[in-house]
């Protein structure tokens, strides 16, 4: 444990990270404007590797795009007792103070918390970490649809599948959120999906239909 005094210092010459972006020299009014406040259209939900920025993958600059990125860029189903919700909140944030516009959950090819929960035996029995089982596992029925249509596929094809399936289960527990149905409703919001292979940098895009608003009504 750390104790009271611990020191932390800051030679970002020791880890090779250093300010490099200048968009201060190149849009002066840019920073001009985003120094009274932010007013992002889009949220975007992304993985944290390492290889799939969003911003950098769909060229968007500073102010463009509140982003959450986690594990899978998963989001778990609404819960009122979500209190410590990383997601929960900032989809909160997002939708309703910032008023972005569109919402994107953003997967990608060879994403390793697809992997992951792909690998996960029934039983629990090959467990490899704290943490990280726990999360991956919020969105299990994704893994189960797939291993449940893509059976004889090779597990690397089962992933592919998976990654594309969980970003959709990922826009179906938004919509278990209410402010975000909402929003949605009233027409000042859209969902969308989107898969990023960095591999051979394809991306594609989908817009979830407003027709399951009505089905999601139902099961409430
Ligand atoms: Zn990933």
């Amino acid at each position: 444990m750390l104790g009271n005094d611990c020191r932390f210092g800051y030679d970002m010459a020791a880890v090779n990270l250093h300010l490099s972006y200048n968009f201060h020299r190149k849009d002066q009014n840019l920073v001009s404007s985003l120094a009274e406040g932010q007013a992002p259209p889009y949220m975007i939900i992304a993985c944290c590797d390492s290889r799939v920025d969003p911003c950098t993958v769909l060229n968007l600059p500073p102010g463009e795009a509140f982003v959450l990125r986690n594990i899978g860029n998963m989001v778990p189903v609404y819960s009122a007792q979500s209190a410590c919700s990383s997601a929960a909140s900032a989809i909160e944030y997002a939708v309703l103070h910032l008023k972005v516009k569109h919402l994107v959950v953003m997967g990608h090819s060879r994403c390793g918390a697809v992997k992951a929960l792909m690998g996960i035996e029934d039983d629990g029995s090959n467990r490899f970490s704290e943490f990280i089982e726990d999360w991956v596992l919020i969105l299990k029925n994704a893994s189960k649809k797939v291993k449940s249509i893509h059976k004889v596929a090779p597990f690397a094809e089962q992933c592919t599948a998976c990654e594309k399936e969980v970003v959709n289960a990922s826009l179906w527990n938004c919509l278990s959120y209410p402010f975000v149905r909402e929003k949605m409703a009233s027409g000042d919001l859209t969902l969308h999906g989107g898969y990023y292979d960095f591999v051979s940098n394809a991306f594609e895009s989908w817009t979830l239909d407003l027709s399951c608003l009505n089905d999601v009504d139902k099961v409430q």
